[in-house]
């Protein structure tokens, strides 16, 4: 039995407290809270059992430590953005409460995202005695998860991981985001970085291109390989991968929009002065954009987000794919809301019962990968995120004029 703070009301809030709150006997108390409380409200009334909101700028350290010795929780959730990593952890430290997130810390005004800065958080965790969850949504999170999973299973020592991750819903705007407008932008637009014999290889954004037959008919696509994060704490707990690459599915619309947009300017995250104002161009264009929470009932088709990794077992080479295929109409009707941020919610709902439980239990910040993927697994199964297990002959994503097909027999 156990209280939690959830910080952040969008997309992925909005999931991660329905997916509590349909487990009172672990999360029997749950306050929801953030910038804007009418949006927590408004979450608070989808609900079958009563929970609390709160306001909070989570990005005031002094403000949010109170409100957190005011209540108390056993841990919070921070699902609001990555530029509140770090102030969420701050005032974690100073109340005494266990941490978890979905998307590793980035800088306001430079678009970089790395592990760096919540990793030096580690001595402070420790002798405060207090654990800091990074990454527990689903690529940061399932995909981690996926491939401790697949290489504690399925291998003697891994050497190749490609995370390819398939959105095949169809919301029909010609140009919007599944998640924050913002985040998404920052993300796909960055140089692409995979690893590559010891080291991180740098390209252009985008400049890499499969086409990929999903199992299950979801469809085949286009991926593009991009840099994400998983791959940084990846790379670092499983020293023996060689290659580990990362491949997103995007449309032709969706990359044309990208392209003008940025040639225009819009994804600037430079601030321009308008009339006398400053305007940082991206966050305009943030706010003209679908809300991402307003594109569930209109969103159908499947994702489909598995890891393929390479390697030894017995001294025999092996290709594994384990993989989830989620519909975004089903998870509408469960919890109102698209695929995208269910298939976050549900893994932080996890992350948040493997801490509340004890099923992980280690003083410091740790990357999700560093903990037994066994009992999260079974939960991924249980609520909501089922997967499977293929064993493939061959895989090859580096000869573009050819379809990869996600072809083998289940194990
Ligand atoms: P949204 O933009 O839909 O929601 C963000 C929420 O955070 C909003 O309610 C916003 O409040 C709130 N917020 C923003 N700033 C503050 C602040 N200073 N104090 C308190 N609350 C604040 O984003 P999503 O729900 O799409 O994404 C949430 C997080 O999940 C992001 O960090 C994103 O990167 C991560 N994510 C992770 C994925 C994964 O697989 N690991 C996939 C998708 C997302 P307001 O309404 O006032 O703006």
């Amino acid at each position: 039995m156990s209280k939690v703070m959830i910080i952040g009301a969008g997309g992925v809030g909005g999931v991660v407290t329905h997916k509590c709150a349909q487990l009172p006997e672990i999360f029997s108390e749950i306050i929801l809270a953030s910038r804007t409380e009418s949006k927590c409200k408004a979450i608070a009334e989808q609900l079958s059992r009563p929970i609390r909101t709160a306001q909070i700028d989570a990005d005031n350290v002094p403000d949010l430590t109170k409100l957190l010795e005011k209540e108390q929780p056993s841990l919070v959730i921070n699902v609001a953005l990555p530029y509140q990593d770090l102030t969420i952890m701050d005032a974690c430290l100073a109340a005494g409460v266990d941490y978890m997130d979905t998307a590793n810390y980035e800088p306001l005004d430079t678009a970089k995202f790395e592990y760096s800065w919540q990793w030096a958080y580690h001595e402070r965790f420790k002798e405060a005695g207090l654990t800091a969850l990074l990454g527990s949504g689903f690529d940061p999170g399932a995909t981690n998860m996926f491939t401790a999973y697949i290489a504690k299973h399925y291998f003697d020592e891994i050497h190749e991981l490609d995370i390819i991750d398939v959105n095949g819903g169809d919301h029909g705007y010609p140009f919007a985001t599944n998640f924050n407008p913002e985040i998404n932008i920052r993300e796909v637009t960055a140089e692409c970085r995979h690893w590559e014999n010891g080291e991180f290889i740098e390209t252009p954004a985008m400049s890499k291109k499969a086409s990929f037959t999903c199992p299950e008919d979801v469809g085949t696509y286009n991926i593009y390989r991009m840099y994400h994060e998983e791959l940084e704490s990846l790379t670092k707990h499983y020293p023996t991968l060689k290659r580990a690459q990362f491949w997103m599915s995007f449309g032709d619309s969706y990359l044309k929009h990208l392209e003008v947009l940025g040639n225009v300017g819009m994804t600037s995250i430079e601030p321009i002065m308008y009339n006398g104002q400053e305007i940082v161009p991206i966050q305009l264009l943030a706010q003209m954009l679908p809300d991402p929470s307003s594109l569930g009932p209109r969103t159908k088709g499947r994702t489909c987000i598995g890891c393929v990794v390479k390697g030894i077992k017995d001294g025999k080479e092996r290709i594994i794919y384990l993989y989830n295929t989620c519909d975004h109409q089903d998870c509408y009707k469960e919890v109102q809301s698209q695929a995208i941020s269910y298939t976050t919610g549900v893994p932080a709902m996890i992350g948040a019962k493997m801490l509340l439980e004890k099923k992980w239990k280690a003083d410091g910040v740790w990357n999700i990968e560093q903990f037994d993927p066994d009992p999260f697994m079974e939960d991924m199964n249980k609520y909501g995120l089922p997967w499977k297990v293929l064993e493939l002959t061959d895989f090859d994503l580096d000869d573009s004029s050819k379809t990869q097909t996600a072809d083998g027999k289940a194990v």
